[in-house]
């Protein structure tokens, strides 16, 4: 089956459609938390996710914050002003939507979805081999695919040598996985890579693939509706500079 892999669209419903449409037809989608905060159209990204067949969704920081479970002091300034504004202005529907959503999800018994990590699946970011080691204790599952550092990455678990190693990620080379991996398809909506381009993975469950993807998308668009919506400026420079 082809997955489409996605997280951390952060209200960018421009990103989201062009990688809908650069992903083609999938039989699954699986998305890795994160569907609002910073970007300027909360309500479109969850509309379009709720009604995307065959959808696996989890949970992130953003959208607990959002639900008033979180003290959004949590957050930096700009981040806050930003989930003031979504709560504001999203749907009871859509609302309802995420109050749903699970934290951590297992899939057929052979992927464990979390948006941080297993171990903590709503604020750790897993970008180094030590987070990525201790967090294999906490799932049972081969795989782990999470979100949240916004980085497009993959750490292998090496029985050999007992130790975690860095993959790097090649965009476009087709990785057959073996072992126990913990994977990144990056940020749909606001990479933190210097790359501009949306990110996502697609996943072959059947082969045992991962493809780390980008493509270009509509910025000025999103930009836009930054500003027309008159969140901080800030949220409309980091997504031309991709940080
Ligand atoms: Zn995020």
């Amino acid at each position: 089956m082809r997955i489409l892999v996605i997280s951390d669209i952060h209200a960018n419903y421009t990103a989201l459609r062009t990688v809908l449409e650069d992903a083609g037809p999938v039989d699954e989608t699986w998305c890795l938390g994160d569907l609002v905060g910073y970007g300027p159209d909360p309500n479109m990204v969850v509309e379009q996710i709720r009604e995307t067949p065959q959808l696996t969704c989890i949970l992130g920081n953003h959208d607990v914050a959002v639900l008033g479970k979180l003290p959004q002091e949590a957050f930096n300034g700009d981040a806050r002003t930003s989930l003031i504004w979504t709560e504001r202005v999203l749907t009871h529907e859509n609302m309802s939507f995420l109050r749903a959503l699970p934290a951590t999800v297992k899939v057929r018994g052979e992927v464990t979805l979390a948006h941080g990590s297993p171990r903590d699946p709503i604020w750790e970011y897993i970008l180094n081999t030590l987070s990525a080691r201790l967090n294999l204790d906490h799932f049972t599952t081969p795989y782990c695919f999470v979100g949240h550092t916004h980085i497009q990455s993959m750490f292998q678990w090496n029985e050999a040598k007992e130790r975690v190693s860095m993959v790097p990620i090649r965009v476009g080379q087709v990785i057959e996985l073996s072992g126990r991996v913990i994977l990144n398809p990056g940020s749909v909506g606001q990479p933190r890579d210097h790359d501009p381009r949306a990110a996502y993975a697609m996943y072959d469950s059947e082969a045992h693939t991962w493809e780390a993807r980008r493509v270009a998308y509509d910025l000025a668009e999103v930009q836009g509706h930054i500003r027309d919506a008159g969140l901080p400026e800030k949220h409309a420079l980091r997504l031309a500079g991709g940080w």
